[in-house]
């Protein structure tokens, strides 16, 4: 592990506390066909930002190439679809997800036939199913054409772009952008919240989830809490996700911690522009 290559995914600063040393494989992480013998990650908490960092020298693109490129993907996307709609309301994150959103929005009395929505990186496409019942239109972006060969044809999308929401250009603005579980695959969050900002309607709002580390490590550790996983760039908590939102001009007007019907920790938040930012004072 290069040093000089340890910055923090979220802030860019240097100063870590390590808090985990891991040179085996967890039992229940997934085998992306790395060599086991140099296995080795370092979980370090950022000084400044306090997210936790997931550092290791092995390449998460070859990763996703060996995931996806799997045969069996796209022959169980509808089996694992399907299992996971028929959920009850109690065992799936999905409709929980869905009702938060709901109230969040009848609170402010805001008319949800009229809302506008964009899920970006939709994967089985489970939370844009569940939330094409109740809003006025759902969008999807994803990198995986399987994903959006099912977007279109089995779940009825409006409209499902293929590509790296980073790079794409959108010329839609959205009521509501949803990154559920996303963010923390990523090395540069703030620039895919940034960009995001830029494509809501005027009163429009981003619904983040990312995986909630001072929970989880404070439930079953570092290491066997899927949290953790080599997924995941970075893993948060509360100070994180504000930081986070700040650093895309956004502020989090719902922040809260939750435990999951899957098992999952999980922070999730509403953020709006941040009317403050650009008034001089
Ligand atoms: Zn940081």
């Amino acid at each position: 592990m290069e040093k000089f290559l340890e910055q923090c995914f979220v802030c860019g600063n240097s100063n870590f506390s390590l808090l985990k040393l891991i040179s085996q494989k967890p039992k229940n992480e997934t085998y992306f066909g790395f060599d086991k013998n140099r296995y080795k990650r370092e979980i370090k908490k950022c000084d400044h930002c306090l997210v936790y960092n997931n550092f290791h020298n092995m390449n998460l693109e070859d990763l996703y190439n060996y995931k996806y490129n799997a045969n069996t993907y796209k022959g169980n996307i509808i089996f694992n679809f399907n299992k996971i709609m028929k959920l009850p309301y109690e065992e799936s994150d999905n409709k929980n997800r869905v009702k938060r959103i709901i109230d969040y929005f009848r609170e402010k009395s805001v008319a949800l036939e009229r809302i506008s929505l964009l899920d970006v990186g939709s994967g089985l496409c489970v939370f844009p199913a569940e939330a094409i019942k109740h809003f006025a239109t759902v969008s999807c972006i994803d990198v995986d054409q399987i994903t959006i060969d099912h977007a279109k044809n089995n779940v009825g999308v409006h409209e499902a772009i293929k590509g790296n929401f980073k790079d794409i250009e959108l010329n839609k603005k959205y009521d509501l952008i949803t990154f559920n579980k996303v963010l923390e695959h990523i090395p540069d969050p703030s620039d895919l919240l940034i960009k995001a900002r830029d494509l809501l309607t005027e009163n429009g709002i981003i619904y983040i989830e990312l995986p909630d580390g001072e929970t989880s490590s404070e439930q079953g550790g570092f290491l066997d809490r899927e949290e953790f996983f080599i997924e995941h760039y970075t893993i948060f908590n509360i100070p994180s996700v504000k930081f986070l939102a700040k650093s895309a001009k956004l502020s989090c007007a719902v922040l809260n911690a939750i435990h999951e019907p899957s098992d999952k920790y999980t922070i999730y938040s509403f953020m709006e522009k941040d009317a403050t930012y650009g008034i001089k004072k």
